[in-house]
């Protein structure tokens, strides 16, 4: 592993004249406004501050809301026909696409991830997911129902039909890890659904959200029906989660803060979906072909540098390929070159912040303490406190805190196994339920392990597959509801039933 931290400028035209254009305001009811706070978002592989950003609190919260509910029954967009719904959904995704490069070049910069990452993987991921539910406005359907009780007066007939409306003002609450991609994962399904959204970014990242909002903006979205407020989770995601105007929270981030929200929403019920933690495991089988398992478990954890809540960060391997494979992950690890996101030779960039390094690496230091061994990796790097090398460490025991939280970060622990119930028992030894991976070339141990495991994905020779047509949810801790496919839409809508007497 090597760390050649030479940082790069933006190429497009686009980023550079974002970056340019001076402090960035909050978007209430189309107009874009200037709070009298403000805060820096900076880039994490340099330190150098990358803009100044608006810090709405809780008054932003309460125009946008308000904003947001006025804009749910205007009739430019209640009133917007559903195929003209989904054409408007297609056009934000032409409009992305048309600036893939810039916003993959801020994503990078923002975030610290690597430039192809965010625009081969993230970018068009979120372009899906406009696209995915593009089609599904003018699908969304009531039932018509005859109903077995009867009703006097007599000679009259009951009859019943449901409609799918709205929700209403929805809040998306989104993390630092991904995210244009985890913004689109709730604007898309909400704005098929006919809802309006009050968007509030991770602060440490919101240089593509409120981009993407200009570019919706310029794709014909009304008014009021998409809002944007930057600033800080405890000020203005608070004001939001307990806001009485507001009818739903699509958060993802984590289980700690989706334990507040629970409270925070109580006021007036919020519906809630809720994409939390994890601490996914990789179980590889003795039958595993190995030319998959060591590059594929190594992208699952290591990817986007172990940010993904999904992360591969326990590895379980049958007794038979445990020394190949702790030494293929350990090589894996090792090869991989850190530097500046926008470095086209880097593999990995920084974590979000030093922090965050900080974090991990205390998590480390934890394990070493408690008697775990290092096969790669396990230091940061002092010139680059936002830098943490790829990890792979043995002998962790159950209950290390290395084994048991999330750590988010590229770190992940390697165990054997002798049989495959003994694996099952310590991949589902956990409070956790996001994902798991099986690595195997038996057919029928791949489905007997994906029925066992208690995870909200299992994947088979593979780790970290997403398309916008695969629910995604979270089992026990990691949380409520799934996002994607028609499941992820029905977050969105409520029913309503019409019964009649003719
Ligand atoms: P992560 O671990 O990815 O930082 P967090 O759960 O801390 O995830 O944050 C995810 C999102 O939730 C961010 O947009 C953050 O600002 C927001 N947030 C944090 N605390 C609260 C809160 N008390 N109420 C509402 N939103 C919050």
């Amino acid at each position: 592993m090597t760390l050649s931290l030479i940082p790069h400028a933006p190429k497009t035209e686009g980023a550079r004249a974002f970056l340019q254009g001076g402090a960035k305001k909050i978007l209430i009811d189309g107009e874009w406004i200037a709070t009298a706070a403000t805060f820096e978002t900076t880039d994490p592989a340099t330190g150098a501050p990358l803009a100044t950003l608006a810090r709405a609190g809780a008054a932003e919260a309460e125009a946008a809301v308000a904003a947001a509910q006025a804009a749910l029954s205007r009739p430019d967009w209640a009133r917007m026909l559903p195929m003209a719904r989904g054409a408007l959904l297609w056009k934000i995704a032409d409009a992305i696409e048309a600036h893939a490069d810039e916003l993959a070049e801020l994503e990078s910069l923002d975030q610290g991830k690597t430039f192809a990452t965010a625009r081969f993987g993230e970018i068009p991921g979120a372009i899906a997911q406009f696209r995915y539910y593009a089609g599904y406005a003018s699908k969304i359907l009531g039932t018509a129902i005859t109903p077995s009780i009867g009703y006097a007066p007599a000679g009259k007939q009951v009859m019943a039909y449901t409609r799918r409306e709205p929700i209403g003002v929805v809040a998306a609450i989104t993390p630092w890890n991904s995210p244009l991609l985890m913004a689109a994962m709730k604007l898309a399904p909400a704005l098929c659904a006919g809802c309006t959204v009050v968007l509030k970014p991770a602060e440490e990242t919101s240089l593509t959200a409120i981009r993407l909002c200009e570019l919706m903006l310029e794709a014909g979205l009304p008014a009021g029906v998409v809002n944007l407020l930057t600033g800080f989770g405890a000020e203005v995601g608070d004001a939001l989660a307990r806001h009485p105007g507001v009818a739903k929270v699509a958060f993802t981030g984590s289980t700690e803060v989706g334990r507040i929200l629970l409270g925070s929403a109580r006021g007036n019920l919020k519906k809630l979906t809720l994409e939390l933690g994890g601490k996914s495991p990789a179980i590889v089988m003795a039958d595993a072909d190995l030319s998959l398992a060591i590059p594929g478990v190594a992208r699952g954890i290591f990817a986007n540098s172990g940010q993904v809540c999904v992360a591969g960060s326990r590895v379980y391997v049958q007794r038979k390929l445990y020394e190949a494979m702790a030494e293929g992950l350990a090589r894996e690890a090792g090869r991989l070159r850190l530097g500046h996101g926008l470095d086209p030779a880097s593999d990995l960039g920084p974590l979000v912040s030093p922090d965050q390094a900080a974090r991990v690496a205390a998590y480390v230091a934890g394990g070493r303490a408690a008697g775990a061994e290092v096969l790669a990796g396990g230091t940061g790097f002092a010139e680059a406190p936002a830098f943490f090398a790829p990890t792979v460490v043995a002998g962790v025991t159950p209950d290390m805190a290395l084994m048991r939280e999330e750590i988010f970060g590229p770190v992940t622990a390697i165990t054997p196994f002798d049989e495959p119930e003994e694996a099952l028992a310590l991949a589902n030894d956990t409070d956790y339920g996001l994902a798991a991976s099986v690595w195997t070339e038996s057919l029928s141990a791949a489905h007997r392990m994906a029925a066992a495991v208690r995870a909200g994905t299992v994947w088979v020779n593979c780790h970290s597959y997403f398309s916008p047509e695969l629910p995604k949810g979270g089992m026990k801790t990691s949380g409520w509801g799934v996002e994607n496919g028609p499941n992820g839409l029905e977050n969105y809508l409520e029913t309503k039933t019409v019964c009649m007497v003719v």
